[in-house]
């Protein structure tokens, strides 16, 4: 172990107990020679307490031999030789290197470039203790002699750092694989959850465009409901007030005809809007049926023609009809109440929105569509309304004096009725120029020889005929035996289902047979299946009422040969019954199950 010389230092102090001497040159001279002389030794006694305090092991090896010549008090310790031992050995020898070749080519190395490095070495004590150091090695001049110093410095320390830093890092990247599958994770469930955003947002958008329709529909269910108020009420009034009329003592014959032609006419209009109401509930209901039958097409229309050149006779307006075969027979099978509905709306329309001019009206073969128009020279429908008018409730705003005039259900019941048929309808218009409505139904060429021979009046003849009418409402049976009264026919009366079927049994001479459906001791259906079993060729025509089910369908289902719609149509209930008794139409049997 190297001790610090004190004395050296201290014999080199100045004493400052002495007055300075007077100086000569030689004394001068030999004043600064002393004066280097102790720097130099003060300078020595410096480095050396730094080599034997310094936190870094140091050695000093011969430039020639490589021998260790020096050792500080921190390589002994941290080799675990003492000084003398170290002192004369090689590196290898003290544990600085695993071997003797290692050393040597260190050695060597070190000669050729005057430096060596090792960052991380391990180095083994005298107890086998590995530590792991950073070895540095120059070659100085040293009094023109060339030593050569090696630090070694202790890195355990810094080694214990990295690798807890290294540790560190390697959690660190193992936290953010953690955050990035998280981070995976949250897009995929970022992405779910703006899917379900989108999806509720329009979920929201539909509901709101719901509730705006409800809403809407609410609105024009209320203008409905006050316009239905209005149609109902109008017509009852002039019912009930020119009933009353009728009743006053002293009427003229003149005035009981105009009160009488009121009353019927106030009666139809009150009929048509309860068709309608009926209608356009059926068809909300999904309930809605039509019809196939046989249809002579030129007379539904000539009867039409007939019917509308009296509507418009007092009005400046000129009805034409132009079919496209007058003399042709055109027949169809569809269902010729609705066509006859359907057509009678769009005149009806026609005559509404036309003070004065041109309404044509006539239908077209086109292939395997019959087209049928209504056209008119009225006030015509701006093109954004076109859309609009075939809507349930929709009426145009002031398109007309009276805007009451009408339910707004006319074209959407006809769309329905059409669409129902096979075919479409379509508005062309300009407003202030007219509106053309044209609409289709399929038409396949039938040639059947039942309806060849049509009456050109409606002055029936069956002067050799006897009807029997089931009838338990005595108005009813009235009305029409008044009916049948003209056309020369005999009329049998029965009250209920039982005496018809007891009157048939001993009337052989009847004809055809009126039925009711609803009445007391035995229905009309029980009536006809009875009937049916012992007189399968008479025909037995069902009256029927309005209904929520389809009564036609329910008549016709039941075995009925046809069927009469209550209040009973003049016109129409002659035309069945001619059918029947000119043999045009057949009976058919029914298939009974026992
Ligand atoms: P309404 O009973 O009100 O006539 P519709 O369903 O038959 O009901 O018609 C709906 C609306 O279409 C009418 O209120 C009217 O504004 C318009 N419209 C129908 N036909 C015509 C026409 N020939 N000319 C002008 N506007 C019409």
């Amino acid at each position: 172990m190297f001790e610090m010389d004190n004395s050296l230092s201290k014999r080199n102090t100045p004493d400052k107990k002495f007055p300075k001497a007077v100086q000569t040159k030689e004394s001068l001279v030999k004043n600064e020679g002393l004066q280097l002389n102790e720097k130099l030794i003060e300078s020595g006694i410096r480095y050396r307490r730094l080599f034997e305090t310094a936190k870094d092991g140091i050695l000093i090896l011969d430039f020639e031999t490589g021998n260790i010549v020096d050792a500080n008090p921190f390589i002994v310790r941290l080799i675990g030789f003492p000084l003398n031992e170290i002192l004369g050995k090689k590196l290898w020898e003290i544990g600085l290197f695993s071997n003797k070749e290692e050393s040597e080519l260190a050695f060597a190395e070190l000669k050729k470039n005057g430096y060596i490095r090792f960052e991380d070495m391990p180095i083994q004590n005298r107890n086998g203790k590995i530590t792991e150091v950073e070895f540095i090695s120059n070659v100085y001049l040293e009094n023109k002699t060339k030593i050569i110093q090696c630090n070694i410095r202790d890195i355990t320390e810094r080694i214990k750092t990295e690798i807890a830093l290294r540790k560190s890092e390697q959690d660190l990247k193992e936290q953010n694989t953690e955050y990035a599958d998280l981070n995976t994770e949250y897009l995929a469930l970022n992405e779910k959850l703006t899917k379900s955003i989108n999806r509720i947002q329009h979920i929201n958008n539909d509901l709101i465009i719901a509730k705006e329709k409800a809403e809407e529909s609410d609105k024009l269910k209320s203008a409905f409901l006050s316009n239905m108020s209005h149609e109902i009420r109008t017509p009852m009034n002039a019912i009930i007030g020119f009933s009353e009329f009728l009743l006053h003592p002293g009427l003229t014959n003149d005035k009981l005809e105009r009160y009488v032609q009121i009353i019927k006419a106030s009666s139809q209009q009150l009929l048509s809007v309860i068709n309608d109401i009926m209608d356009i509930s059926k068809l909300e209901a999904g309930q809605f049926s039509v019809d196939s039958e046989l249809v002579n097409i030129n007379k539904l229309m000539n009867e039409l023609f007939v019917t509308y050149k009296k509507i418009v006779g007092n009005k400046k307006i000129i009805l034409i009809y132009s079919p496209d075969k007058p003399n042709e027979l055109i027949q169809v099978n569809t269902d010729g109440i609705r066509i006859r509905q359907i057509i009678c709306n769009l005149l009806n329309n026609a005559i509404k929105f036309t003070k004065e001019g041109e309404i044509r009206f006539g239908y077209t073969i086109q292939g395997n569509f019959l087209e049928f128009y209504v056209s008119d020279s009225g006030i015509g429908i701006t093109p954004e309304n076109l859309a609009l008018i075939f809507q349930s409730f929709r009426q145009v705003e002031g398109t007309r004096e009276n805007l009451n005039e009408g339910n707004g259900l006319g074209l959407s019941i006809s769309k329905a009725l059409v669409e129902k048929l096979g075919g479409t309808i379509t508005v062309y218009s300009e407003p202030g120029k007219g509106s053309r409505f044209v609409f289709t139904i399929p038409y396949w060429h039938v040639t059947d020889d039942r309806i060849t021979t049509t009456p050109k009046t409606d002055e029936y003849s069956w002067d050799n005929k006897t009807v029997l009418i089931v009838e338990d409402d005595l108005n009813n049976h009235s009305y029409i035996k008044e009916l049948l009264s003209h056309t020369k026919a005999r009329t049998i009366h029965a009250w209920d289902g039982k005496q018809a079927f007891e009157l048939v049994k001993t009337h052989p001479e009847i004809s055809l047979i009126l039925m009711d459906l609803k009445m007391p001791v035995m229905d009309g259906y029980e009536s006809m299946r009875l009937i049916k079993q012992i007189k399968p060729g008479l025909p037995v025509i069902a009256q029927t009422a309005y209904s929520n089910t389809d009564p036609r369908q329910k008549a016709m289902d039941g075995g009925f040969d046809n069927y009469l719609i209550k209040p009973i149509d003049r016109v129409l209930l002659m035309e069945v019954i001619n059918n029947y008794l000119s043999n045009n139409f057949r009976a058919v049997p029914i298939h009974l199950e026992n």
